[in-house]
């Protein structure tokens, strides 16, 4: 009798379970390093998230929406965005941008800029599609493109080594134009574009926006724009929206995100701009998966936006001052880790700072013929032995690509000045114990 009932309830799960196309997207750095930070990091500059809080006018705005007299606030509101901030985000952008944005048709609202990529990939990407990713990427990118049943094809940023033994810089990684071109084809449904970039902090130059733009018109291809990290350029950099190039409005999504725009990314507020030929499709998927995102922290965004207008330009606006602060973060992370060897690429934005391991081979030697690259064993001896979190650049290439940059590790400079400190503390007491017998 048990035994009849066992094989009748094996036959009943003999469907496999998994839907095909999930197939090769179940591993997740951050679900790993997130867990290794967690259990081993005294100091963690792995994950990008500041650990100083949003500004006051912003967590002011929240309180006002959560305790004001409208409590409509704690309901649902409209799907594609609450009106006042596609309002003001169409304001906002159509102000940058130079053209009339229409709040209804041109601007989506989402769980955070990755819901935002998610909405674009399921929209535009079809079955044996091929989309252009450019490496090192935000890791997301890859799976996302396959659940949508399509094809990353990968091109590398590739490095020139800097003049008179200085510090790299972001800059210095740049795209072979004749290799990015050779990627486009027929079959090329989009291009992904993050700029500036996460993991290296590389703000594309309008030379390099124009050749993408050309070879994006020329064969009909979309562009996914990632600009979540738009404020943040350095050294009097320009942060250039690909959108406004000529004949790039009709066929660019802009994304960005209220977590890295004003230092709150639990609040997970992100958003799409572009031309409705494109939105109307991100809004069906939008409609039949998330609905619609948590009514009251949209408001409290809005309001940040809306101050944002008032102060465009001006030394109180946080768009001017974050990047300030930021930029002072960087540079003392730079000298930190150029102190003790390990050479850092210096990131004309973002708040990410790539750094080169090469010298710090002795402590963790290579594994000849592992699966696992060096930056990654690395990077978890690293946060297991010394207390410090940090992210192998490896984790942000394919599969293909991952073992020709396994010798750097990414670090986030989004921290208070005390926990940069500690991670100086970590790196200084390392050199000493290396130099000493
Ligand atoms: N794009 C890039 C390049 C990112 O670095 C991140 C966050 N690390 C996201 C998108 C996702 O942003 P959000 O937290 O708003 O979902």
């Amino acid at each position: 009798q048990t035994h009849f009932l066992s094989l009748s309830l094996q036959a009943k799960m003999s469907k496999p379970v998994q839907a095909q196309r999930l197939e090769g997207t179940d591993k997740n750095i951050w679900v790993e390093f997130v867990k290794l930070a967690a259990t081993y990091s005294k100091v963690n500059l792995g994950q990008g998230f500041p650990d100083f809080p949003p500004p006051d006018f912003l967590k002011e705005s929240l309180v006002r929406a959560l305790s004001g007299e409208n409590h409509m606030l704690h309901q649902y509101t409209r799907a594609f965005g609450h009106p006042p901030l596609v309002k003001i985000l169409a304001q906002f952008f159509g102000k940058l941008l130079g053209r009339d944005l229409d709040p209804m048709t041109n601007v989506m609202v989402t769980v955070g800029a990755y819901q935002a990529l998610f909405c674009c990939f399921q929209a535009l990407v079809d079955e044996g599609d091929e989309v252009i990713i450019i490496e090192p990427f935000f890791d997301c990118y890859e799976p996302m493109v396959k659940m949508a049943g399509g094809t990353p094809v990968f091109v590398p940023l590739r490095p020139k080594a800097p003049k008179d033994g200085k510090l790299m810089s972001s800059a210095d990684w740049q795209l072979d134009p004749a290799e990015l071109a050779s990627k486009f084809s027929e079959r090329t449904k989009a291009i992904v574009l993050n700029s500036p970039n996460n993991p290296l902090g590389k703000v594309f130059s309008r030379e390099e926006l124009e050749l993408i733009a050309d070879l994006c018109v020329k064969h009909d291809v979309q562009c996914i724009s990632d600009e979540v990290y738009e404020w943040l350029v350095y050294d009097g950099k320009e942060h250039i929206r690909i959108a406004s190039l000529r004949g790039m409005w009709d066929r660019t999504i802009i994304i960005g995100s209220a977590g890295k725009t004003f230092s709150a990314t639990g609040w997970k507020v992100g958003w799409t701009v572009g031309p409705n030929r494109l939105l109307q499709h991100l809004r069906t998927v939008h409609q039949n998966s998330v609905y619609h995102c948590a009514t009251i922290a949209q408001e409290a965004v809005a309001q940040g936006f809306q101050r944002e207008l008032e102060l465009y330009g001006t030394p109180d606006s946080y768009f001017v001052q974050l990047p300030k602060e930021l930029q002072q973060k960087r540079d003392w992370l730079v000298q930190s880790l150029d102190a003790v060897g390990m050479k850092p690429i210096i990131p004309e934005g973002t708040y990410f700072l790539v750094a080169d391991i090469s010298k710090f081979k002795s402590d963790v030697p290579d594994v000849p013929d592992s699966d696992e690259p060096y930056d990654s064993r690395f990077a978890k001896w690293m946060v297991k032995n010394k207390g410090l979190a940090a992210i192998p650049l490896s984790a942000f290439y394919s599969v293909a690509h991952k073992n020709n940059y396994s010798h750097f590790i990414r670090f986030c400079f989004a921290k208070e000045d005390a926990t940069l400190k500690a991670a100086n503390d970590i790196l200084q007491k390392w050199k000493q114990e290396k130099t000493s017998p």
